[in-house]
């Protein structure tokens, strides 16, 4: 049986997990041999989302894909369209994304949550927004998109200059 991909699947697969112990441990299995200890009482979607995951995680793929994408906002739920010259990432007004790369572009995590603007930081030739998503506390980050037809928000940049997460940065 191949590896579920769509989230409808993945629920299924949980649910299966669920009613189902010797399937759940072959999963637990599989999570332990990449080094987590899984809770007994995890629910089985969330088992198969962090095997999924980290699988997708220990592909070799580094280079971002450019994939650019029209989407509505999980936060603000504005519409946000096409980058046009660059990949547009997140939303321009809230800055707000969604958990769904691995490797940007590459629409490989299964985790799917929130990913809310905590922190700036400068990157190599550009500002970068620092994200910690909301369901699974994962940290990415996304290039600041001032050179775009719609720019993102300054005043939305300008104030994580001041959010309380900026000591707390990893590098
Ligand atoms: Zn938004
Ligand atoms: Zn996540």
């Amino acid at each position: 049986m191949s590896d579920p991909t769509s989230r409808g699947a993945i629920k299924a697969l949980g649910a299966q997990l669920d009613a189902d112990p010797a399937l759940r441990a072959t999963w637990v299995a599989r999570a332990e041999a990449r080094g987590v200890t899984v809770a007994p009482d995890l629910p089985g979607k969330k088992l198969v989302r962090l095997v999924l995951d980290r699988a997708a995680d220990a592909q070799v793929r580094t280079n971002p894909i450019a994939r650019d994408e029209a989407f509505t906002c999980s936060h603000c739920a504005r519409a946000v369209p096409l980058g046009g010259k660059r990949p547009r990432d997140h939303c321009p007004w809230c800055l707000h994304s969604r958990h769904v790369d691995v490797v940007p572009g590459d629409r490989a995590a299964t985790c799917g949550g929130l990913l809310v603007p905590v922190a700036l930081h400068p990157g190599d030739k550009s500002l970068d927004i620092v994200y910690r998503c909301a369901a699974c506390g994962a940290e990415r980050r996304n290039r600041v998109l001032d050179d775009l037809d719609m720019p993102d928000s300054p005043s939305a940049v300008r104030a994580l200059v001041r959010a309380p997460d900026v000591t707390q940065l990893r590098d």
